[in-house]
């Protein structure tokens, strides 16, 4: 191991001689992006793999977002998470609506139809909510609740690559659900996302709004983005996908060593796995608590970061503590108090297919020495 410093996460690549060949394949079309070949066998390709009906490739998961909420029309008050990446929340500020924040489940991290219900008004449109780490949000109860307030719902499925509940994609939930494909994230194509659907005409939609809104050749029917990903991000999803069962499969024996090997630390709460959930081990979250554990989150994290392996504080702070989404309705520490408790005392660890077990064991008594 050395003084090789230890990351959060470190993205598991194919080998090199095996993308060569998509690389020629592009170089000998001469076609870079709009649509190629490979950005089309990508789209076919998870759609089988993920079990969803359509799905349309983005350039990154944040203007995968702002696409999704100008799919929808989405204007006025969004109800979100202020427990997820900052990107969830800048969408809607870039859209134009108004993010409003409900507290989270203590267990699942995740906003509830519980908490979500007292925060809607005659201004709420939709919801936004995060299935956080990649467990899944209540997406039944959130449906009925949408159903009773006519409101739409996108999920932001960034952490929930390949997440199934019952056999069921996740990706099936919802109005839309928006992917990324982030360096970091367990699926990447080093920058990239995409939303999936459920019919025809929002796909096609989808699919003119991220090409400048053209509709043909000389219309352009809409105020569109360029939400398009290349041929060169589409040829290495392509590469990526054959490799991504081992990947996850890898991650999975991670994560359960780590549960091996902390299970009596007191003090400290892990996620574990929900029954009739298929998992994608994408982070591993621990809850720090000072008064039982005897050291605080933040003494772990220096002391880790002390030995060269850096955890991360996913997610602190709370989106709702940067100055953009500061406001008196959320301000108290008593509205988003599940959220701050978690925000407080949430560390993720080292977790990645390739990560030495000399690592694990090493984070793990480091955890336990104290
Ligand atoms: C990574 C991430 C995003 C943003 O995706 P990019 O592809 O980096 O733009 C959005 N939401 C969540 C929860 C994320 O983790």
């Amino acid at each position: 191991m050395g003084n090789k410093p230890i990351f959060v996460t470190r993205p598991s690549l194919p080998p090199l001689e095996e993308f060569i060949p998509y690389l020629e394949k592009i170089w000998e079309s001469r076609i870079l992006t709009n649509n190629g070949d490979c950005h089309k066998q990508l789209e076919t390709k998870l759609k089988e793999y993920l079990g969803v009906k359509h799905i349309a490739l983005f350039c990154n998961g944040t203007i995968a977002l702002l696409t999704a909420l100008q799919a929808l029309r989405i204007t006025g008050e969004v109800i979100t998470t202020p427990f997820s990446f900052v990107a969830t929340a800048h969408s809607l500020l870039w859209n134009g609506n108004v993010p409003v924040f409900a507290d989270i489940d203590p267990i699942t991290f995740n906003i509830t139809p519980e908490t979500i219900e007292p925060v809607i008004t005659d201004k709420t449109t939709a919801i936004m909510p995060v299935h956080v780490y990649g467990t899944p949000c209540d997406v039944d109860g959130i449906e009925k609740l949408a159903g009773t307030y006519g409101l739409k719902v996108i999920y932001d499925a960034a952490h929930a690559f390949g997440v199934k509940k019952d056999s069921v994609s996740i990706l099936n939930y919802g109005d839309l659900s928006v992917l990324s494909f982030h360096g970091t994230k367990t699926y990447t194509t080093f920058e990239g996302g995409a939303i999936v659907c459920h019919d025809e005409k929002t796909k096609d939609r989808i699919d003119k709004l991220k090409n400048f809104g053209f509709a043909g050749e000389t219309k352009v029917m809409e105020c569109g983005i360029n939400g398009k990903m290349n041929e060169v991000q589409a040829a290495f999803g392509l590469l990526y996908l054959k490799y991504i069962d081992l990947y996850i499969g890898k991650r999975k024996a991670v994560a359960c060593r780590y549960r091996e090997l902390l299970k009596d630390v007191g003090g400290m709460v892990m996620l574990s796995d929900i029954e009739g959930v298929w998992h994608n081990y994408s982070y591993f979250p621990i809850l720090i608590d000072k008064n039982e554990y005897g050291m605080s989150r933040d003494d772990v994290y220096e002391k880790l970061k002390s030995k060269n392996i850096y955890s991360r504080k996913y997610f602190y702070p709370m989106i709702t503590d940067f100055p953009m989404y500061k406001n008196e309705r959320w301000s108290d520490d008593t509205t988003l108090k599940n959220a701050k408790y978690i925000s407080d005392r949430v560390l993720c660890l080292p977790i990645y297919p390739d990560i030495e077990t000399e690592v694990i064991e090493n984070v793990c008594q480091l955890i336990k020495d104290h």
